[in-house]
């Protein structure tokens, strides 16, 4: 079997630039299972269905098609073949990823097509429950976290790079917080470290120290 790395932790943690980089120096495929949620979300609300809307969103989500295309820096996401990797990061769809990941049907769904993805070849996988449920047998757990301080930091440069200064640290700080109560309270699978995850945490490191550290811990 190909290798497998799971990625999990909070929300700003740094998964996504760590698992994409690492992916790249080991030269396996990077699956950012949170823009899959995320897609879904995206589509629940371009239809006009409610949130809490489990059976239409069961519906919805078992007749989708969710692209993932390795695209330099950024993958692309595609949802029955719309391109919708910038829309996906909009403060609407972030609001209620949370509500709609909490739904059975929706996870049973991704779950499925996540495994499938790791059929392909050897993977680093984000998420939240990677090495807890969707990948149990991962050769190399980690768990990546940060206070929520630093993770709300993080977030206010990357949105001041882009141009984007209508909103507070504090308003962050208090988003982010949400949803790690949402993602760690709900009834299945929720946000949690595995037994035998490696966690780290990143307030005082950079990008690269982080990188480092999970290379040395990849069994070649
Ligand atoms: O990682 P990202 O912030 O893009 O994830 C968006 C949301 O998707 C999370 O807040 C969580 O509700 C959900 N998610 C999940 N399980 C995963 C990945 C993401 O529930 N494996």
């Amino acid at each position: 079997r190909q290798p497998i790395i799971a990625i999990d932790g909070p929300a700003g943690a740094g998964k996504s630039t760590v698992t994409r980089k690492i992916a790249e120096a080991l030269g396996l495929l990077y699956l950012d299972t949170g823009a899959m949620y995320r897609a879904v979300t995206w589509l629940v609300l371009q239809s006009g269905i409610a949130v809490d809307d489990q059976v239409a969103i069961a519906e919805i989500v078992s007749n989708c098609r969710i692209e993932l295309i390795p695209d330099g820096k950024q993958p692309r996401t595609l949802i029955n073949g719309q391109d919708v990797t910038e829309a996906i990061r909009s403060l609407e769809v972030t609001a209620n990823v949370s509500a709609i990941a909490a739904q059975w049907s929706v996870r049973q769904a991704l779950v499925k097509q996540q495994r499938a993805f790791g059929n392909q070849g050897g993977i680093v996988a984000e998420g939240r429950d990677i090495g807890t449920t969707v990948f149990p047998d991962a050769e190399l757990k980690i768990f990546l976290t940060a206070s929520v301080q630093e993770r709300a930091k993080r977030r206010l440069l990357e949105l001041h790079s882009q141009g984007n200064t209508d909103i507070t640290q504090e308003q962050l700080e208090q988003d982010i917080a949400e949803r790690d109560r949402l993602d760690s309270n709900r009834a299945i699978s929720p946000l949690r470290k595995a037994a035998d995850a490696v966690e780290i945490q990143t307030d005082h490191l950079t990008i690269e120290d982080v990188i480092q550290r999970v290379v040395s811990l990849y069994p070649q």
